[in-house]
């Protein structure tokens, strides 16, 4: 078990202003930031992250998505922190998201639901290294 997870605040949460408050769910939820940055993800680096849904009927309109504005990229520390994150962000869609996640009080649609949460401990550390490099985190 790691302790370490990596979020992104998605492209629809930005542009509702839900930056703050994300991150002050998460801060409050026990999570420490040990990287984060604000950037706009160009098509390429957006399908390499998306890759291993490249088959997925979703693909192409979930890669528009992610590059149609800026995001929050953050790696997050907590033991347990993979679970844990997963439950404080709620289900992929948030109609089905319990109530008080960060995907039920902030995301709009399945696509557009307001944060990544990366899903075992082995693609925390890939996704966190394809973001940032050991000098920025702290
Ligand atoms: N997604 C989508 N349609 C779907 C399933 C997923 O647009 O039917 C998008 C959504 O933004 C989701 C991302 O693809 O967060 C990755 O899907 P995954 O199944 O990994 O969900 P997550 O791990 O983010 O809950
Ligand atoms: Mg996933």
């Amino acid at each position: 078990m790691s302790n370490i997870t990596f979020t992104m605040i998605k492209p629809d949460a930005v542009a509702n202003g839900h930056i703050g408050n994300i991150l002050n769910h998460i801060t409050t939820a026990g999570f420490k930031i040990v990287a984060m940055k604000y950037l706009h993800l160009s098509t390429e680096k957006a399908g390499e992250f998306y890759g291993i849904h490249r088959e997925r009927p979703f693909f192409n309109d979930l890669v528009s998505f992610m590059t149609s504005g800026p995001i929050v990229a953050a790696v997050l520390q907590k033991d347990n922190a993979v679970a844990d994150f997963r439950t404080i962000i709620g289900a992929t869609d948030p109609k089905k998201a319990d109530a008080g996640t960060i995907r039920n009080l902030y995301a709009d649609s399945i696509e557009a639901n307001a944060v990544h949460g990366s899903d075992s401990d082995e693609n925390a550390a890939n996704e966190a290294s394809f973001f940032f490099s050991a000098f920025e985190r702290y």
